[in-house]
């Protein structure tokens, strides 16, 4: 959840101070010159960003740079996502309703479906090339 600018949060060097999110990078310069020896860490979004270790939970949530990487994670996680070829589907399906559709509409389009489902045969009969295309399917096992 994104901090509300009006939401009390506590200080990190003292949880006694509640702070308005939007107020605390105020408090802060106050309440760090209180504790000059606090351990320094790097941002984990951007190693130019050196804070005290105790604020960085604060810093994470409001750090510039966050913003940048949730974006590019979204866009990792979505190239990653599996591509379900819709051929792979209507191939498992040997139901009547498929077969009802194979002799109505099924123009296969080869350019796009690869080579690895339907080999294309010429000068047969429809009914042959229907008794092909089931032998093809049989065969196909798009996950092993
Ligand atoms: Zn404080
Ligand atoms: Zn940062």
């Amino acid at each position: 959840m994104e901090p509300q600018p009006h939401d009390m949060i506590s200080c990190p060097y003292n949880m006694a101070h509640q702070v308005e999110h939007y107020r605390m990078h105020i408090h802060l310069q106050k309440c760090r010159k209180q504790h000059p020896n606090s351990g320094k860490v790097t941002c984990p979004f951007d190693a130019t960003h050196v804070v005290n270790e105790v604020e960085l939970d604060y810093h994470v949530t409001t750090c510039p740079k966050r913003h940048m990487l949730d974006t590019q994670l979204y866009v990792m996680d979505d190239d990653q996502r599996p591509v379900v070829p819709v051929v792979s589907q209507s191939a498992r399906d040997t139901s009547d309703d498929w077969e009802a559709d194979c002799h109505t509409s099924y123009k296969p389009d080869y350019s796009k479906k690869g080579a690895h489902v339907i080999q294309k045969i010429k000068g047969a009969t429809p009914s042959e090339r229907r008794k092909a295309r089931m032998e093809n399917i049989r065969h196909y096992r798009p996950l092993e």
